[in-house]
């Protein structure tokens, strides 16, 4: 299964994807995932990648694109995968759509994982990762809001939305009940 998951930072998608990636038995890439391994390596890509992430800003698309073409080429995802972070962009989308039709494919489907921003500014304090901060926060649920959000009506054909206010065996659950429809 070919699966985008969307919602705000903080919705707990990337919790949910690891979930699913068990059951599902696909892998879970996730963009942030792959730009803090390479910050960790001190790749150049990472060293680029880290001023934008710090800030709370997209990282450039060309950047990130190509980073994902090269995983989605890869043999683990040529039967299915989970997307987490990717598309964040209109742009990124239609990116995405190209790389998949190169490859004769298309998306399944795209979760929208819905939770409100009282709720999403409290989990991300918690987690205390180091692009956590309040003014950080901030600025990434104001570009999702701006950029990220319109992909709701851009995969209005294949959207399934997900209550995410629960718990994570909640959330999971209702998320594999959803594709089982
Ligand atoms: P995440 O782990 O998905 O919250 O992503 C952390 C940070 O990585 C974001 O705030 C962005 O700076 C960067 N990032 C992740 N995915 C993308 C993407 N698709 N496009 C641009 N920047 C991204």
């Amino acid at each position: 299964m070919r699966l985008v998951l969307l919602g705000p930072p903080g919705a707990g998608k990337g919790t949910q994807a690891a979930i699913l990636s068990d059951a599902l038995k696909v892998p879970h890439i996730s963009t942030g995932d792959l730009f803090r391994e390479n910050i960790g390596k001190e790749t150049e890509l990472g060293k680029l990648a880290k001023s934008y992430m710090d800030a709370g800003k997209l990282v450039p698309t060309s950047v990130t694109a190509d980073m994902v073409r090269s995983r989605l080429d890869q043999e683990d995802a040529a039967d299915g995968f989970l997307l987490d972070g990717f598309p964040r962009t209109v742009e990124q989308a239609e990116i995405l759509a190209e790389i998949l039709a190169d490859k004769s494919t298309s998306l399944d489907g795209v979760l929208n994982y819905k939770v409100s921003e009282d709720a999403v500014v409290e989990r991300m304090l918690a987690r205390g990762r180091s692009d956590d901060n309040e003014e950080t926060i901030r600025t990434r649920l104001q570009v999702y809001r701006d950029e990220t959000a319109p992909l709701i009506d851009f995969y209005s054909d294949i959207i399934i939305d997900i209550d995410a206010e629960g718990t994570v065996e909640d959330i999971s659950s209702a998320t594999l009940d959803a594709l089982n429809r």
